[in-house]
């Protein structure tokens, strides 16, 4: 690991990523071994991953996959719910299923095709639809915390958008852990928040958690796809720069920096009428404005 001038085996790079999490974790104060925590699991490596480190650390967790209904190509959704499945059984533990079509009528594209949010890709729709329905099984089940498993990358490719258009708002709010200082919010922590997402595969590879390879066959072309790659020409050159992006950037807001942007729009203050979900707006959400409007 050319970042951490670091080499380590097997063993001990095993050892050291689950060290490093609870590292994180109590760094943060992202929760305790008294909390009830609810992992968002896609099928992907960085949530699987995260699932298992948390279940070695000793936490109560149980997962939560949402079946969006995306066939395309390798059929998607169905096979990444089966690999959820799987792990869950392996590891005797708990997974909540929540199904669109089933739960909504209508999968994530065919709920997208009659917005007027989606344009050419059910992206946006697909985003708001997941954060509800995490927030609401997390809130309703009464889990503490509502875990994902965005990487270092992840974060550093959010920041960079945020920062290349200068939205003040977004960078008040990017944090390890996302307080539930609003009504009808549920506390979120994203423990895997500064390992590389190569750390990650290599620690998926080598624990032999079977995971989906393929990203959704809708995220070809997103913007985040497009900054990860630039960010990974400059770590190519600079080794640690993705790292020291982030790590600098969290400095600089525990050192007061954005404490002044904090933006309205984004901290919501209202809960839905119809979902107690929180909302910028008095009403209902745009969830249920958009599952209500399509049907
Ligand atoms: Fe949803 Fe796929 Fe778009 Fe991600 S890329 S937001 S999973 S539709």
């Amino acid at each position: 690991m050319r970042q951490h001038k670091l080499a380590l085996c097997k063993g001990h790079f095993l050892d050291w990523l689950v060290g490093q999490t609870q590292r994180f974790i109590h760094k943060y104060h992202m929760f305790s071994h008294e909390d009830n925590l609810l992992v968002s699991v896609s099928g992907g490596k960085d949530s699987l991953a995260l699932w298992d480190i948390l279940i070695r650390l000793g936490y109560k967790a149980d997962g939560l996959y949402i079946g969006l209904g995306i066939e395309e190509g390798i059929n998607y959704s169905s096979y990444s719910e089966q690999l959820c499945k799987e792990f869950a059984s392996k590891y005797n533990t708990r997974l909540i299923v929540v199904n669109i079509a089933e739960q909504y009528g209508e999968s994530i594209p065919q709920l997208a095709l009659k917005s007027n949010r989606a344009k050419d890709k059910p992206c946006s729709v697909c985003g708001l639809i997941k954060r509800h329905v995490m927030n609401f099984v997390a809130r309703e089940s009464h889990y503490d915390v509502l875990l994902t498993g965005h990487n270092l990358d992840d974060e550093a490719a959010v920041l960079f958008g945020n920062t290349l258009y200068w939205k003040p708002g977004y960078l008040h709010r990017q944090w390890p852990v996302l307080e539930a200082n609003r009504p009808g919010v549920i506390r979120k922590a994203k423990p895997l928040c500064r390992f590389y997402e190569k750390e990650m595969a290599a620690y998926t590879f080598l624990r032999g958690i079977k995971y989906i390879y393929e990203e959704c066959p809708f995220a070809s072309g997103a913007k985040s796809i497009y900054y990860k790659g630039f960010l990974n020409t400059l770590e190519a050159n600079q080794p640690g720069t993705k790292l020291q992006f982030y790590l600098s950037f969290l400095q600089a807001k525990a050192g007061g920096l954005f404490a002044e942007n904090a933006d309205p729009e984004i901290e919501a203050i209202h809960a839905c009428l119809s979902c107690g979900s929180p909302t910028s707006a008095p009403g209902e959400c745009a969830f249920c404005r958009l599952v209500k409007t399509d049907h």
